[in-house]
């Protein structure tokens, strides 16, 4: 598997193509968090909007 591990962003979706699917690492430099919610509370609240569909 040629996927290059960012130790630094650990990851467990691995329906994401930027997914290193043999660790549970993203692939990308850097990734941007964001959120869907007026008021976030919960880790629930927050999304990876780097996220893409493998
Ligand atoms: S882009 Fe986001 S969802 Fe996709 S592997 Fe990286 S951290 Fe995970």
């Amino acid at each position: 598997m040629n996927c290059h591990a960012n130790k630094s962003i650990e990851c467990t979706v691995s329906q994401c193509a930027h997914h290193c699917e043999q660790e549970n690492y993203c692939s990308l430099d850097r990734i941007l968090v964001g959120t869907h919610e007026a008021n976030p509370t919960v880790d629930q609240c927050t999304d990876c909007m780097s996220f893409r569909k493998k």
